[in-house]
């Protein structure tokens, strides 16, 4: 490896006596050569999406940090730090609309690379709706029990992650089964920032909680959808926050997790862990601290932070999943089954310890999303497009 590195220093030092044919061009790799290359998108892509994991392969290198610069972008996602392991990364990037330039950096290798990114066409869009108790703290007040949308907030910032996640994990598993990048659009206001509504409820907390699951589901549900137009169009996702000032109050053994029909359902109870920020999702993924027992059940008594953070955004993209019309599978691996819990592995080569193990490599075949079957399902639904 050492001769192969200083023969790859060699070159790029004499760049003068390179053959006619090698480009100079640091995205044209050769074979052999150290380069960096990213393996799920070619240059220039166009993507409909703001959110894009850049699964990237290092040859002829294998540790370090890969930084990924948007030159871009003036983002706090701007620069991106990603683990090198065992020649592979991936980079959880945000783009500007238009074009995006990237500056890809992993020891002395570096690659050029661009994404252009247009918005959706798509006119059925998922729309994200806080939904709130009459007596809530978090209802502003008002009597007004209208859909109004939402100031930026810890629930606002963590439904614009998780759905923005959802949208990228929907792409990559649908091309990686070979049916292009296709996935949902979300709702968005004039300037292009996805949109979070406040629903306020008639009812107080108490009632709704004392509902059996499947009743409270239908009750919220009737309620949203009373004063939502464009219904036919639209897939909800509600988060229902119902949590109390000191959340010593509740417990997440009565948290609420249902979809079907074009609607979704979480208890904000589950997103406790969920990032604010595209910026802070790799670390979230790579927490192994330990969680409170109350949360050993959402977190497949993993124990961790990690584990909790991605069985419950895996829970919301199965919710979702319902909600654009697919059932349950006996398939583990599905996302449709207990295949949420990985979640994480749609973004990270690396997995922390946990209960279970003691820190894993993802699997370059770890994909993680539905199974074949599923996929095509999914393929059918009207919000799903290229
Ligand atoms: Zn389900």
């Amino acid at each position: 490896m050492t001769v192969v590195r200083t023969l790859a220093l060699i070159f790029a030092l004499m760049p003068s006596l390179l053959a006619q044919d090698i480009s100079l061009d640091s995205s044209a790799n050769k074979v052999g050569e150290s380069a960096i290359s990213i393996e799920n998108y070619a240059d220039a892509d166009v993507v409909r999406y703001s959110v894009v994991t850049l699964r990237g392969l290092v040859s002829n290198g294998d540790s370090g940090i890969a930084v990924v610069e948007n030159v871009s972008s003036d983002k706090e996602t701007r620069i991106v730090r990603a683990n090198v392991i065992q020649g592979r990364f991936k980079a959880l990037v945000e783009l500007v609309p238009g074009r995006n330039d990237f500056l890809i950096g992993n020891g002395s290798l570096r690659l050029n690379f661009s994404l252009i990114y247009r918005r959706s066409f798509n006119e059925n869009v998922v729309r994200l709706i806080s939904f709130v108790p009459s007596d809530s703290a978090l209802s502003n007040g008002g009597n007004d029990e209208t859909l109004i949308p939402m100031e930026d907030g810890e629930i606002v910032r963590k439904l614009v992650v998780a759905a923005k996640l959802w949208q990228t994990a929907t792409a990559e598993r649908l091309f990686d089964l070979g049916y292009g990048r296709r996935t949902f659009a979300l709702e968005t206001d004039d300037t292009g920032e996805v949109v979070v509504w406040r629903k306020r409820g008639k009812r107080l907390a108490k009632e709704y909680r004392e509902l059996p699951p499947r009743e409270r589901f239908n009750t919220i549900r009737r309620e949203v959808l009373e004063d939502s137009q464009r219904i036919g169009e639209l897939v909800f996702f509600v988060c229902f926050d119902s949590r109390a000032k000191n959340e010593s109050d509740f417990s997440s053994k009565d948290a609420i997790a249902l979809g079907v029909d074009s609607f979704s359902l979480l208890d904000a109870q589950r997103t406790i862990a969920w990032p604010e920020s595209i910026a802070v999702v790799a670390s979230s993924f790579s927490d192994s601290s330990p969680i409170p027992a109350i949360y050993l059940k959402d977190s497949a008594y993993r124990g961790t932070r990690w584990a909790l953070t991605a069985s419950t955004l895996g829970a919301g993209w199965h919710e979702l999943s319902h909600a654009f019309g697919l059932k349950h599978t006996s398939d583990p691996s599905d996302v449709m089954s207990r295949g949420f819990d990985r979640f994480n592995r749609v973004f990270m080569v690396y997995e922390p310890k946990c209960a279970f193990h003691d820190g894993l490599i993802v699997g370059e075949k770890d994909n993680v999303g539905w199974s074949r079957e599923n996929a095509e399902i999914l393929l059918r639904s009207k919000w799903i497009t290229e």
